[in-house]
């Protein structure tokens, strides 16, 4: 191979190389971010915490109403148990049984109202535990996807590294320092082609007595516009 082919082999490796590390960083951004997992896991621990607070709701209604049933039962059996004839106190004791049987019929009522926000918070959690797992293992087989992605480029990267080393080892240094500094500069494009005598990285186009020159392809050749070197 002549310098000339050399240098565009190379460029071509370089190319592939960026390529691999700009898709590298891709995927290590894509790995990192686990922002829809951790939503979807607040969003069941929400709901997991609306359950359980309407359940201890629940439960401190029903304590009460165990509390009022009794004492409904120890009025009721003092009024109905012949001992009190005293009018003043059975009217009390029906007053007070009067007073805990409404009290006894709202704590029902809202002990209703809480077992339907119960059954539809249970229901929202449940939805949310099967968004969440469901989530979670597309998420993993995703990142298991990446990682092997992520390791083929690895394995990429290596057979460039070892070409790119083999055409290097056959250019002059001078050639290197040129194309180096041009990577550099050039974003990464040192080496183009001409197509249709121009440049095709930058479109102009490259003079008549140069023409002939790239073509033959024994030398170093730069468009007169970008500096970048220029291969048949
Ligand atoms: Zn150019």
């Amino acid at each position: 191979m002549n310098q000339m082919t050399l240098l565009g082999e190379l460029q071509h490796l370089d190319t592939r190389s960026d390529e691999n590390a700009a898709a590298r960083v891709a995927l290590e951004k894509k790995l990192a971010d686990t922002s829809a997992v951790q939503s979807a896991r607040a969003a069941l621990e929400q709901s997991e915490k609306k359950a359980h607070e309407l359940k201890a709701q629940l439960r401190a209604l029903e304590l009460e109403t165990s509390g009022l049933t009794d004492k409904l039962k120890q009025v009721n059996e003092r009024l109905y148990s012949g001992r009190i004839t005293n009018a003043k106190e059975l009217a009390g004791l029906n007053a007070d049984e009067k007073m805990l049987q409404r009290r006894k019929s709202e704590l029902e009522d809202q002990e209703l109202a809480l077992m339907e926000q119960i059954e539809s918070a249970e229901d929202a959690e449940k939805g949310n535990r099967a968004a969440y797992a469901k989530l979670a293992a597309e998420t993993n087989a995703r990142n298991e996807q990446e990682r092997t992605a992520l390791r083929d480029l690895d394995a990429s990267d290596a057979e460039l590294a070892h070409k790119r080393d083999s055409i290097r080892a056959q250019l002059s240094t001078e050639t290197l320092h040129v194309y180096d500094e041009l990577r550099r500069t050039k974003k990464g494009r040192a080496v183009v082609m001409m197509k249709a005598a121009s440049c095709t990285a930058c479109g102009t186009a490259v003079p008549s007595g140069l023409v002939s020159r790239v073509r033959l392809g024994n030398e170093l050749v730069s468009c007169v516009n970008c500096g970048r070197i220029l291969v048949p």
